[in-house]
């Protein structure tokens, strides 16, 4: 590693005062991509501005048909939360299925959608249920948020500070992991509102999606049977040496048939 400035604000405006007057900054959440990125030399920050410590962000609050979970919550702490549990307890599974212990004791919410890794498996309940994230900015439509591989519609100096979902009827999250990091190959967000179904797939592609030709189904007859096979096609998909394209189009199948089968059992 080389050197650089490290900072602990104490709050948002600390923090983005420090931003603006560094040089090349970053915030910083657990550092589980973060600090892994600058040993590899991938990105060379001149500041570090540490958000770990803001414990007003790592709040988790349900207020009336809305569950709110701060940014920097961790995994860990996402998979223990009884009122997540009691609300949208698929979000505990998610969170659970993530990394490993060490992962999911440092790395946040907020940190895994500001990266947007497009193997990640937090985009996949972004864009499944209905979410708003919350900045020190503005709020952004969950659908709106992912741009890229790797990039958002985040301005530079924005910090996420919840994010929000309307509490759906169902959702569940099942993915075919990569054995060795449990990072998706692909993975199939599910929820269902008012007997409209919303399926995600993260893992497949450069940027999560909708798959709307699966939701339209679903949401016609909400069986296995009903579920057009082979409707993402291949073409637009990651071939990579985790899984060709022509694989990652099956699994989309298949997960969403195991999602359904969830909902149904
Ligand atoms: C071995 C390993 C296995 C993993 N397996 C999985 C997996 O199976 N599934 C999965 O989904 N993920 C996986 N991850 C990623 C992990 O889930 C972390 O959440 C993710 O790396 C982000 O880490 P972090 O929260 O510590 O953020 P950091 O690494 O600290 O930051 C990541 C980026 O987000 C920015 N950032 C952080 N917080 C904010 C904020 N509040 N507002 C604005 N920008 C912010 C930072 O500036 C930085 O650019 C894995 C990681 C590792 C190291």
């Amino acid at each position: 590693m080389y050197s650089f400035n490290y900072h602990i604000p104490k709050n948002i405006d600390e923090a983005t005062t420090l931003f603006e007057k560094s040089n090349e900054p970053k915030y910083l959440a657990g550092g589980m991509t973060l600090v892994a990125s600058m040993k590899q030399r991938l990105t060379a920050p001149s500041d570090l501005i540490d958000l770990s410590k803001m414990d007003t962000l790592k709040s988790i609050v349900v207020e009336g048909k809305n569950l709110k979970i701060g940014a920097l919550t961790t995994h860990n702490s996402i998979s223990k939360s009884k009122d997540i549990k009691s609300t949208i307890s698929g979000l505990c599974d998610l969170s659970n299925g993530i990394g490993d212990q060490s992962v999911r004791n440092f790395g946040t919410i907020g940190g895994s959608i500001a990266n947007a890794d497009p193997a990640a498996d937090w985009p996949a309940a972004i864009l499944a249920l209905k979410s708003q994230i919350e900045t020190n900015m503005r709020i952004i439509n969950g659908e709106e948020f992912f741009k890229g591989m790797f990039e958002t519609i985040l301005d530079e100096k924005e910090i996420i500070t919840q994010i929000s979902f309307e509490i759906p009827s169902y959702f569940t999250y099942v993915k075919f992991p990569n054995p060795a990091s449990r990072y998706a190959i692909v993975g199939i967000g599910l929820s269902v509102y008012d007997k409209i179904a919303r399926v995600s797939v993260t893992g497949a592609s450069h940027t999560p999606f909708r798959a709307s030709e699966i939701e339209s189904a679903l949401s016609k007859n909400f069986k296995i049977d009903s579920i057009p096979l082979n409707s993402v096609s291949s073409e637009n998909l990651n071939n990579d040496i985790h899984a060709s394209a022509e694989y990652r189009s099956h699994l989309i199948d298949v997960l969403t048939k195991d999602a359904v089968r969830t909902y149904t059992q």
